[in-house]
């Protein structure tokens, strides 16, 4: 009997491993274009958070598992790249970010992470010393909070530099620049002229001699006589942008906000080929090009899914450094509440509009009577125009920077649906000076990431690059540590609100996805999702903090093709 069992089992087994082995040779899978090996890969998709190979075919993913696993997709002509233990996250997004801004940086005089004044005027002497003499030199990105003293560079440490060539040199928030003596006299700025509307020309105490910082809407009296650059310029400002970006890893930019001139621009390149980067892109509004972009339509999807554009950008406030950010209660350190910069009667018209369309709308809001004004705008345009009459019934509308909010007005981004888009690197820059606008009390509701994913807001993370270094480990380590890049923190500066690791990779991965409608395309690594990828030189999941600092992209692959190679660096 026992004997028979065993004969009729091995028979069975046998049958089943035929039909197993027949299974198998049916379901072989079509060799892949490439395969990641001995990758440590973090994969954001909670079915299967982890991974050591992935397998790519026509710029998706085929296969997430082992070595062993993806083995069955290597055919003859597979590319095989071995990660040595790298790791692997899904390809970066970088939700708020100005990439002409970051290409211009670039071209012109790139000044960010100057340490102090000698080093920032050995760089700009070094850039006069290559231009012609009498041609204006630009630039942008110092920082002098970083400095010590923490001293405005002035036309006094600029003209020992350069005595025959203009200069105009922004502040990395463009709220402030320098210029020499040469650049005042040619715009005609003597110590009789008088501050202009919404700016000032910072002058001496006692001389009132114009010391060469202007504040802005004084800009404009200097950069109206600065020639304007070609078209082959602003080209290589974009090419070098793109370069840069995808050089620290990457795969999309969220770009906030543009003109139809840098839409035509986009167009041109991503036709020729020229750029991989995925841009999701916003147009100014409310304005001509808002109407333009709302009668022309949405573009979705352009250019192997690279070029997205469905959203219009709103800026409703200015910056809280230069006092500009609209508070409820006037800042602790000056007689002002800061303004708006959009008129209500403005933007209501086209919320509405927007929403029957389809469009999305994200509005920059700092200040707590900001966000507070366009939580009500968009709570109104919901009411008055209910999901049936919608185009898209969940209209995924967002703040950019929801930077400091009234205790109650929390809750009502997650009741609302309304996405927080949110810059860890600026909690991290204006630890040093916001606990001074806004006093102690006031700090509770500033850039409070956490509280804000508690009430059930999808937040995400961008670096609003060039107004601040635009690199993802800055960024990330900002959201984790919620400490200057030394480890400082202030008083009150609410460490509760820092975000797990896990929450911050979301916040750069699937979080913006879900924000550009792309969820089901991007975001994890996954089959069936594009193959972005950003593989780094440290395990950001388990280092110690200060380590991310230090952690470099090692390649970045945009829909399974390896844009940027850094191994050999
Ligand atoms: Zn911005």
């Amino acid at each position: 009997m026992k004997r028979f069992i065993l004969l009729a089992s091995l028979a069975l087994f046998s049958i089943v491993s035929i039909s197993l082995n027949r299974a198998e040779a049916k379901v072989a899978p079509e060799p892949a274009d490439s395969v990641f090996i001995n990758g440590n890969i973090y994969t954001v998709n909670e079915k299967q958070p982890h991974a050591e190979a992935v397998a790519v075919r026509d710029s998706r993913i085929v296969y997430v598992g082992s070595n062993q696993g993806v083995a069955a997709y290597r055919g003859p002509k597979t590319i095989t790249i071995d990660l040595h233990g790298a790791t692997v996250v899904p390809g970066l997004t970088d939700s708020h970010y100005h990439l002409m801004g970051v290409g211009e940086r670039e071209v012109t005089l790139n000044l960010e992470g100057t340490t102090s004044l000698e080093d920032f005027l050995s760089k700009v002497k070094a850039r006069v010393d290559k231009t012609e003499s009498g041609k204006w030199v630009t630039g942008r990105g110092w920082i002098e909070t970083f400095w010590s003293p923490q001293a405005f560079p002035t036309k006094y440490d600029l003209d020992k530099v350069s005595p025959n060539n203009p200069i105009f040199l922004e502040r990395a928030d463009g709220h402030g620049a320098v210029a020499n003596s040469l650049a005042l006299k040619i715009a005609g700025i003597t110590k009789d002229t008088p501050n202009p509307f919404g700016g000032e020309i910072l002058k001496d105490k006692q001389s009132g001699e114009p010391v060469g910082m202007l504040l802005d809407g004084a800009h404009e009296l200097v950069t109206k006589h600065i020639p304007p650059g070609t078209a082959a310029e602003a080209e290589q400002a974009l090419l070098l942008g793109v370069k840069r970006s995808i050089e620290l890893g990457w795969c999309e930019i969220q770009n906030a906000g543009s003109v139809y001139d840098d839409i035509a621009l986009f167009k041109k390149v991503y036709g020729e080929g020229k750029i991989k980067l995925r841009i999701y892109n916003a147009v100014y509004g409310p304005g001509p090009n808002a109407d333009r972009f709302l009668s022309e339509g949405q573009t979705i999807g352009a250019f192997d899914d690279r070029f997205t554009m469905r959203t219009i950008k709103v800026v409703s406030d200015g910056a809280l450094g230069s006092r500009g950010a609209a508070l409820i209660e006037p800042y602790s350190d000056a007689d002002t509440s800061g303004f708006l910069t959009v008129k209500e009667a403005d933007l209501q018209p086209m919320l509405e509009r927007a929403l029957r369309l389809g469009f999305q709308v994200e509005t920059h809001a700092i200040g707590d009577r900001a966000n507070h004004m366009v939580l009500d705008a968009y709570e109104r345009a919901f009411a008055a125009v209910p999901p049936a009459e919608r185009k898209v019934r969940e209209p995924r509308w967002r703040i950019e920077h929801a930077q400091i909010l009234a205790p109650a007005d929390i809750a009502r981004f997650g009741k609302l649906g309304v996405i927080a888009s949110m810059q860890p690197s600026h909690a991290i820059g204006d630890l040093f000076f916001a606990p001074s606008r806004l006093g102690m009390k006031r700090l509770a509701g500033a850039y409070a990431w956490q509280s804000l994913l508690k009430s059930g807001a999808t937040v995400i993370g961008g670096s609003d690059a060039p107004v601040e270094r635009g690199e993802p480990m800055i960024e990330f380590y900002a959201a984790v540590a919620r400490k200057s890049t030394k480890g400082f923190t202030g008083e009150g500066w609410h460490p509760e609100e820092a975000v797990t690791r896990e929450q911050a990779l979301k916040m750069f991965t699937i979080s913006p996805a879900y924000a550009a409608f792309q969820e089901k395309e991007k975001g994890t690594i996954e089959p069936g999702k594009l193959a972005d990828l950003t593989i780094l030189s440290n395990d950001i999941m388990k280092i110690p903090e200060a380590e991310i600092l230090k952690t470099r992209c090692v390649m970045t692959v945009i829909g399974g093709e390896v844009v940027y190679d850094g191994r050999a660096k």
